[in-house]
């Protein structure tokens, strides 16, 4: 069993306006990027304030390799950890002076400073801004800055508070790609906090769910992602379609759950009796014209029904047929356009009993 690098135990943090963080246990493991979600207002940036020794819990101890940190050495253990805020704070000066800046303040020598410095520009592509002046930059290359300012202290743990908040998609989705190939490269450990699914999703190797302060599920991503355990956990992480049903049989690894009408099945376990809510993510589904032959696999769930409603977004255009109950599908452009997808429009959707799990009520 490996001691975490940091860890919270039974930590309690309340605020005037009512709001209370508790987080009963917490570790972030070496070399892991543990990611944490959650909708604005959760405690997400509490909760880092606290893991950072930047702020002091009401209740409960903060564990530094095991040891639980006291006011007296927060100073000396604050040192092992960099945080980069949502909002970079970057002083009037060239972008070079400000990557350099934690490392003056850790009393780290010009001469010695100099390569790493050179190093973390080179890394988080601002090598060609060395000379600007960081108040000059657009959004995405201050939080470069922030970045490379943070990483050049080599910390034992980083913690990032909404890096990519506020950019365009494009210098987002850039950004995303070069942090997490730097942090998979040095296996820095990260607790990365956002309220965007899709980041935790493209970065972390665990993620905490919080919401109303309270840790709901910490798992390997996939797990959150694949089998949230509550209904509001679920909703959070993408899960569109979570239809009410009664579990009526088993079989292979194969739970049969009634639910609108129809019989799903579902590669999960449930008791016979049990009331359950099935949940299918939208990108799992796939809609065929409701004509074609019928593929017949035991793994596969094929649901005949009507369009209600198509909704595009930036990224998918989702469908919501009634198959008996509620199903949302996400799909292309194209494929609106092939299937004349349009409410009162027949079509087939298809998803595996392994895209599908299952929350008991
Ligand atoms: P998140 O980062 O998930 O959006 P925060 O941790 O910033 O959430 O805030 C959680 C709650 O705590 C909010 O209701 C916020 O208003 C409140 N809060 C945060 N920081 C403070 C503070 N320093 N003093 C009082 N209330 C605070
Ligand atoms: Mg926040």
């Amino acid at each position: 069993m490996t001691t975490a690098v940091l860890a919270l135990r039974g930590v309690r943090r309340r605020y005037a306006d009512g709001f209370a963080l508790d987080v009963t246990s917490l570790d972030v493991v070496a070399g892991e990027v543990l990611g944490v979600i959650g909708p604005n207002g959760a405690g997400k940036s509490t909760l880092l304030r606290i893991l950072g020794l930047l702020e002091r819990p009401d209740e409960g101890r903060v564990l530094v390799d095991g040891r639980a940190v006291d006011a007296r050495d927060a100073l000396a253990e604050r040192r092992r950890v960099a945080t980069v805020f949502q909002e970079p704070l970057l002083a009037d000066a060239s972008v070079t002076h400000n990557v350099a800046l934690g490392l003056r303040f850790r009393g780290v020598s010009a001469a010695r400073a100099e390569p790493r410095v050179r190093s973390g520009l080179e890394r988080l592509g601002i090598d060609k801004l060395a000379g600007r002046m960081a108040r000059t930059l657009s959004g995405g290359e201050a939080r470069r800055v922030a970045l490379a300012r943070a990483l050049v202290l080599e910390p034992e743990v980083l913690l990032l508070d909404e890096p990519f908040a506020g950019l365009d998609a494009p210098t987002r989705a850039a950004l995303v790609e070069d942090l997490g190939g730097i942090l998979r490269a040095d296996r820095v450990t990260t607790v990365l906090v956002t309220h965007e699914r899709g980041e935790a999703q493209a970065l972390a190797d665990r993620v905490a769910v919080l919401m109303e302060g309270r840790v709901r599920q910490l798992d390997e991503t996939a797990r959150v992602f694949y089998a949230p355990v509550a209904e509001d956990v679920a909703r959070f992480v993408g899960v569109e379609t979570l239809v009410m049903g009664r579990v009526v049989g088993r079989a292979d690894g194969v739970t049969a759950v009634e639910a609108g009408g129809r019989v799903l099945e579902v590669a999960a376990a449930a008791a016979p009796g049990a009331h359950v809510r099935v949940g299918i993510r939208p990108e799992d589904v796939t809609l065929t014209p409701a004509d074609g032959a019928r593929v017949v696999s035991s793994a596969r769930n094929t649901l005949d029904g009507t369009v209600v409603r198509v909704s595009a977004s930036m990224y998918a255009t989702h469908v919501i047929v009634d198959v008996g109950f509620p199903l949302v599908a996400a799909v292309t452009p194209r494929s609106v356009d092939e299937l004349v997808l349009r409410p009162g429009a027949r079509v087939r959707a298809v998803f595996k009993a392994s895209a599908a799990h299952l929350i008991v009520a």
